[in-house]
């Protein structure tokens, strides 16, 4: 089985699964299903957003992981680990740009 790889930017799977980022807008398409693995995970359970009316469950989850990362930010900002606030910012960061140029496609 191979593993998937963004013809963009060249990242693979294992690159994503390491660095825990994507490289482009493209992996975003290409590594959905591990992406949604991945909120799954932070999230645990998400089966009550089933029901929200909107076209896309995973756009919706990422908003929900967008929320739950500032927070996170919010909270290691007060507790002065700045460097995983880094780390964290960098993440939103990377899923607003993402889920931004998503909805303008999806929104005209
Ligand atoms: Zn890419």
């Amino acid at each position: 089985m191979r593993s998937p790889e963004c013809p963009h930017c060249g990242l693979s799977l294992a690159e994503f699964n390491k660095a825990g980022r994507l490289g482009c807008s493209e992996c975003y398409r290409v590594f959905a299903d591990e992406l949604h693995g991945l909120l799954r995970k932070i999230h645990g359970s998400d089966q009550h957003f089933g029901k929200v009316p909107v076209t896309d469950p995973f756009q919706l989850q990422v908003r929900k992981e967008l929320l739950a990362l500032r927070r996170r930010l919010k909270r290691a900002i007060e507790r002065e680990e700045f460097e995983k606030a880094a780390g964290l910012r960098d993440r939103i960061n990377q899923i607003e740009r993402l889920t931004e140029s998503d909805r303008r496609t999806q929104l005209r």
